[in-house]
């Protein structure tokens, strides 16, 4: 085999930065460019949390996002409505948690548990008015949450289960819950529809045999997980963040009253290739980090995925002073 001279890894996408302006390659910039063309389509902006704009953490309930990226999200969702551009978080979190920890300004939409829960925040002051949700409806199982930043309420959709699936969850708690009683550091985490066994504090041994342990217990109930970061995720309802994504485009044309919407997504982890995957022409797809991806673009961390927010920010802004 002859010696391969030095070459750039087959993994980086191109960083032949020339944007030295707002540090985002050529090709990203030009994405972005074309995803604010002044055509009356809107922008949706879906990002997913941890690892996104939020670094990854030991303790999931010390995450928060980075001030740079509290800053561009806060910018883009006081953009005026005429800008076109509607945000969302698009989350493994379940929804209550992922509301908490990101405190999303009012007007994000939310996806919650991979897409098995939905909602949309509002502020407070507007409880009492009607207020469209995904599914049309206000169920009333309102979350308060107040960032200092402004009082807001998420009206959210409630996870139905039907009795089966309710076993399910069930007998998938207990069964995770022996593989965590035998792994140290290992713990389980249940939400409305799913059990997550988290191993980032485990020795790598061990959670290698947990997450095979795991797994047998998943075979077992014919169910099918999903394996991110220092976690196995288990969903008794059949949910991704592709179809999430995908609903939820149909949401914004309807909320937006737009003719076509544009989709920009940034996540950083294996369940995030699912939305990557459902996109389209024309929307523009962000791997935050290393590790294969089919995105067409990356940035490093956080701060890269808000100087790419504020880049949009930008461009929506000169759409909307040049009347588009
Ligand atoms: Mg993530």
């Amino acid at each position: 085999m002859s010696e391969p001279a030095a070459s750039p890894t087959t993994e980086a996408p191109t960083e032949a930065t020339t944007e030295a302006a707002t540090g985002l390659s050529d090709g990203l910039a030009d994405a972005l460019a074309a995803l604010a063309a002044p055509d009356g389509a809107a922008v949706l902006v879906g990002l997913d949390f941890d690892g996104t704009l939020a670094p990854l953490v030991d303790d999931p309930t010390a995450s928060a996002m980075t001030p740079a990226a509290r800053a561009a999200v806060t910018r883009l969702a006081a953009l005026p409505a005429a800008a076109g551009a509607r945000l969302a978080l698009v989350s493994g979190r379940d929804l209550a948690d992922l509301a908490a920890r990101a405190a999303p300004p009012a007007g994000t939409y939310l996806v919650g548990s991979h897409g098995a829960e939905t909602g949309h925040v509002r502020a407070a002051e507007d409880a009492g008015g009607a207020h469209r949700t995904d599914d049309g409806t206000d169920d009333g199982t309102d979350d308060g949450t107040d960032d200092g930043a402004g009082s807001t309420r998420v009206d959210a959709v409630p996870v139905r289960l039907e009795p089966e699936q309710a076993a399910a969850l069930e007998r998938l708690v207990a069964g995770l819950e022996r593989v965590a009683a035998g792994t140290e550091g290992a713990w389980v985490q249940t939400k409305p529809s799913a059990a997550v066994l988290h191993t980032r504090r485990s020795p790598r041994d061990a959670a290698r045999d947990a997450v095979a342990r795991a797994d047998a217990v998943v075979a077992e109930l014919g169910l099918h997980a999903l394996h991110g970061k220092d976690v196995v995720e288990v969903a008794v309802l059949p949910t991704d963040k592709g179809s999430a994504l995908a609903r939820l485009r149909d949401v914004v044309a309807q909320d937006a009253g737009a003719p076509a919407v544009r989709v920009l997504y940034a996540g950083d982890d294996t369940t995030d290739e699912h939305a990557f995957e459902a996109l389209r022409p024309g929307d523009v797809t962000v791997k935050v980090g290393a590790g294969d991806t089919v995105a067409a673009h990356r940035v490093a961390d956080a701060d890269g995925v808000a100087a790419a927010l504020e880049h949009l920010a930008d461009l929506l802004g000169r759409r909307l002073a040049e009347g588009a």
